[in-house]
């Protein structure tokens, strides 16, 4: 690890400091791992450099040790990766391609192993299930692209009935497959559940009264990819407001939360609401910060709250000439856990253009974020989040409307218990 100077004497971040962190932190760091251990420390250390106290808070996470995992289509042999927590055994049947979910394509599946175009989640495995479909084939990644790269996924689920045999394979062997209109797939898949554990960081800066405002972003990546713009860009943005808010006087508390675990489910944010309830009682607003600063892309401010923050972020974002472009939606990110337990959300990002950065492979690198667009972005994050660490009363009602409460919990129904909570 280099030494942050500019961290230790308390100047103010700069391009020099975000590269370091970046380049201090490119390797893969999935939830659970080792490595994401070591990134939690790393971040942690920084946080005590700016003269702070993190606390880290270990949660379990569910750990696959995957024993034996292969596809063979026409007896030739396809590279893949079993899907984690699907189910193990060996099965051969005939393939077929899926490429839509209504009824009468999924007519096909009865005793096939199909190969779709999407991820499983719990509704469509119980629909492949009743269909008849004796295992399924994913895929990722891009026909275009030179890497043969097979990413770990994972079924996000539990149910009562037996869970399909699943392997995920690269986008290219799915689409030469296809071409060469293969006939039978065997599937032999052997894997073993255990735990391992993941962990929150959590930083405060005291203010005048014990109200808070929590600001997170979370550290661990996808299984291919070293998460640079997705997600240290928005880690460096916490960074950033640790040491903004550390020196500057603020009414209300500051709770800075790293968080691990999101790919996989916003594990580490939901585990903190699990934990800090009372404490989420006295919260007014979550900051989400997922996927900062890249070099190429437009700033998002994403509400997740009521149409009153659509016109205080118009206003704010004119006042300060400052492009972005408004949201009012819920996004799939840490900022959902808060919203579940009725904790008011802004999420901010700055998304790449299509296909530009794509996320969650091995091309998402340091070289892929700007660190003086980081900054930038940061500088608006800290005077949206400034207004409401001083405001009193606040400027708005911050009531979560009907329509964000709807899609949230749409959304939550949609993920895995955590472990404790099976
Ligand atoms: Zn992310």
């Amino acid at each position: 690890m280099k030494t942050l100077t500019e961290l230790k004497r308390g100047a103010p971040m700069n391009c020099k400091t975000v590269q370091t962190i970046l380049s201090d932190t490119a390797y893969v760091r999935t939830a659970g791992s080792g490595e994401e251990v070591r990134c939690s420390a790393y971040l942690a250390s920084l946080c005590e450099k700016i003269g702070l106290k993190p606390q880290t808070e270990a949660f379990p996470v569910p750990a696959y040790e995957t024993e034996l995992a292969t596809l063979t289509v026409d007896n030739s042999p396809i590279s893949c990766k079993g899907i984690w927590g699907a189910g193990s055994g060996s099965i051969a049947a005939p393939l077929a391609y899926l490429p839509g979910t209504d009824a009468p394509t999924k007519r096909i599946c009865k005793g096939k192993i199909v190969l779709l175009d999407r991820g499983v989640g719990k509704e469509l495995h119980q629909e492949l299930v009743s269909c008849g479909a004796a295992g399924f084939i994913t895929y990722n990644g891009n026909l275009n692209y030179t890497d043969q790269d097979v990413d770990q996924r994972e079924m996000r689920f539990r149910t009562e009935k037996p869970l399909l045999p699943a392997v995920n394979i690269n986008a290219k062997d799915a689409f030469s497959l296809l071409k060469k209109q293969g006939k039978t797939a065997e599937i032999h898949l052997k894997q073993k559940e255990s735990t391992a554990l993941s962990h929150n960081v959590i930083v405060d800066i005291e203010g005048e009264t014990d109200e808070t405002l929590l600001i997170c972003a979370h550290y661990d990546s996808t299984s291919l990819s070293k998460g640079a713009f997705d997600n240290m860009s928005g880690c460096i943005g916490l960074l950033y407001l640790a040491e903004y808010f550390a020196s500057r006087p603020h009414k209300r508390k500051i709770r800075l939360l790293f968080c691990g675990s999101e790919e996989r489910g916003l594990l580490g944010s939901r585990h903190y609401c699990r934990m800090h309830k009372d404490e989420l009682k006295k919260t007014v607003l979550n900051i989400n910060l997922d996927m900062m600063g890249c070099a190429m892309g437009s700033f998002a401010a994403i509400n997740c709250i009521n149409e009153e923050m659509t016109d205080l972020l118009t206003s704010f974002l004119k006042k300060r000439r400052f492009a972005a472009d408004l949201r009012y939606d819920i996004r799939s990110s840490d900022s959902n856990s808060f919203l579940a337990c009725g904790v008011p959300a802004v999420s901010f990002a700055r998304y790449s253009p299509a296909g530009m950065i794509p996320i969650h492979t091995r091309y998402d690198t340091a070289e892929t974020v700007s660190p003086k667009r980081l900054l930038g972005d940061m500088k608006i994050v800290a005077a949206f989040a400034e207004l409401f660490a001083n405001a009193h009363p606040l400027p708005i009602s911050l009531a979560i409307s009907e329509k964000i409460q709807t899609s949230v919990e749409d959304y939550m129904k949609r993920q895995a218990p955590l472990i404790n909570e099976i």
